[in-house]
């Protein structure tokens, strides 16, 4: 078990320079605030990581710059939930008649439900803060840098801040274009921009291919805006298995959303009828094709969603001795230990599976091994679930056909596909359909990969996603007894 936190004390004086010298140095060691662990950023990662560390008997303080609950609680995945729950209403609006429900008009309020969001949102403030104060954690609002001294500091608003055990959890930020390169980039906004629209937008320009694109595209889409996705190569998700890129690019231009391949934005001007933004396409594969030239006009939203990078500009982490990579990600091994003994980080400053639940399990996990002896303690990075709310949402887990066949061979790489029209649009004019595959491997086809997107998929992956974990065989899929009428059982009926 761990003390609790104590001021640095002085010995002996002797002779008046000494005395000032002491007087100095105990000015500096007593102007530093010592924890047992010490938390830079309140995000996901930081804050299970602190408070497992309280629990387990650690003098704990989390500084926080901005808000508690960090990107995942006030700009991504809850309030990103709150709008793909509000535009499955909207989707569900169309199928009322198709189920006997009939004249079921109804007027969508935007700043209904970003004020809701937000009371939300807020609500999950506080209570992030009363748990720190619970766990009987500090908490520092502030920026925090590390210092120059000797041994690993952080300095917020002008106070020293040290600790046995610092873990640096300061996550990421989107990624933005300089005007150099596209003039008029600043007129656009990122996701962190789309969460304070105050109303629907008419019409939307959303540039890049990957989760974030597809689901804000979605979310807009579904929600009354005019949208169109403004892509460099073919098709969206591209480090997704195949089948899921192709059928999310189709469900994609299906469900309306204009899809401009092959295409950049070339500059942006502002004038009285909103945005125009002035395009280049030109076909990759064909060397001979002309760049082709055309402007969006009337563009009310225009989002950059075209990657994230890691808050460590301002952390003063090189000169400190923490190995970076070339774009700003702290280097760790897998114990989350940085290249500075004493130091670590957890989460999307790590750069690695980007998610709120890979960075709290990193952030706990490393709280047992510090302070509870578990040395083996360590997340597993390979298996990892993950759902892309889009329309129809993607779930998926373990290895794309390709890596698999990468890994063991092509002729040792089994695969099962469908694709069907779940129950639900038996009797809709509205459809969708569904489609799956089982990604095995070697001669007792252990299931290594399972893509899916439709109905339900979202929900659906958790508990596939245990038994891929464990090491399931498509033997083990196949002597599950289906259950019925339900997507999820074509999973086990696969042939
Ligand atoms: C639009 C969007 C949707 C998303 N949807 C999902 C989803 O559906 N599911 C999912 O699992 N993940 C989702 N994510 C990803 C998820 O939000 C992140 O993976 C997760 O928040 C990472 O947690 P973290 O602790 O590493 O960093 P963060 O949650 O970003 O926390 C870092 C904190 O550190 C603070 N900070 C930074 N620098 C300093 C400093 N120098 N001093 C003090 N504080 C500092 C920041 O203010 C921030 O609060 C989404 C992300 C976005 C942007």
């Amino acid at each position: 078990m761990y003390g609790k936190g104590l001021f640095a004390t002085v010995t002996r004086v002797t002779s008046t320079a000494a005395l000032s010298r002491l007087f100095c140095r105990r000015m500096a060691s007593e102007s530093v605030k010592r924890f047992d662990f010490l938390v830079v950023g309140g995000g996901s990662g930081g804050l299970a990581g602190a408070r497992r560390a309280a629990e387990l008997g650690a003098s704990t303080a989390v500084i926080e710059s901005h808000k508690l609950g960090g990107t995942c609680v006030n700009v991504g995945c809850v309030p990103k939930k709150v709008m793909w729950n509000t535009s499955t209403h909207a989707e569900y609006l169309h199928d009322h008649e198709d189920y006997g429900f009939q004249g079921a008009k109804a007027h969508f309020s935007w700043q209904i439900i970003k004020r809701k969001r937000d009371a939300y949102v807020n609500r999950l403030n506080h209570i992030y803060k009363s748990n720190l104060d619970k766990g009987k954690i500090e908490f520092i609002h502030g920026y925090a840098r590390f210092t120059d001294d000797t041994e690993p500091t952080v300095e917020v608003n002008g106070k020293k801040y040290t600790a046995t055990h610092i873990l640096v959890a300061t996550g990421g930020h989107p990624s933005t274009v300089s005007e150099n390169d596209i003039p008029g980039a600043n007129l656009g906004i990122t996701s962190d921009g789309f969460f304070e629209l105050e109303s629907c937008p008419k019409r939307s320009v959303i540039v890049g291919a990957g989760y974030i694109a597809v689901e804000m595209a979605g979310i807009l889409s579904t929600l009354g805006s005019k949208t169109s996705i403004i892509i460099r190569q073919g098709g969206v998700l591209r480090n997704f298995d195949a089948l899921i890129s192709s059928n999310c690019t189709k469900e994609l231009q299906n469900s309306g959303i204009e899809l401009l391949k092959n295409t950049q934005v070339k500059s942006v001007e502002k004038n009285d009828k909103g945005l125009s933004v002035k395009l280049v396409t030109k076909d990759p594969d064909d060397k001979d094709a002309e760049e082709k030239l055309e402007s969006v006009h009337e563009v009310d939203c225009l989002l950059w969603a075209i990657g994230r990078e890691p808050n460590t500009a301002g952390l003063n982490l090189s000169q400190i001795g923490v190995n970076l990579d070339e774009r700003g990600h702290i280097l760790v091994d897998e114990y989350q230990n940085t290249s500075r003994p004493g130091i670590y980080a957890v989460g999307d400053v790590c750069g690695k599976a980007l998610l709120t639940p890979v960075a709290i399990a990193a952030g706990r996990k490393l709280a047992h091994r510090l302070f509870e002896g578990k040395a083996d303690s360590k997340i597993d990075y390979n298996c990892i679930p993950t759902v892309v709310f889009s329309h129809p949402p993607i779930g998926t887990v373990g290895k794309t056909e390709d890596e698999a066949v990468k890994t063991y061979g092509k002729d040792n790489v089994k695969v099962y596909t469908t694709s069907f029209t779940p129950m639900y649009y038996a009797i809709t004019s509205r459809r969708s359909q569904c489609v799956m595959k089982l990604v095995c491997a070697g001669e007792n086809e252990k299931v290594v990969g399972l893509h899916m997107q439709g109905f339900g998929c979202d929900e659906m992956l958790q508990g596939f996603a245990v038994a891929v974990n464990m090491g399931a065989t498509k033997a083990d899929f196949d002597r599950t007894i289906a259950i019925h009428p339900t997507s999820s059982e074509e999973l086990v009926t696969l042939r």
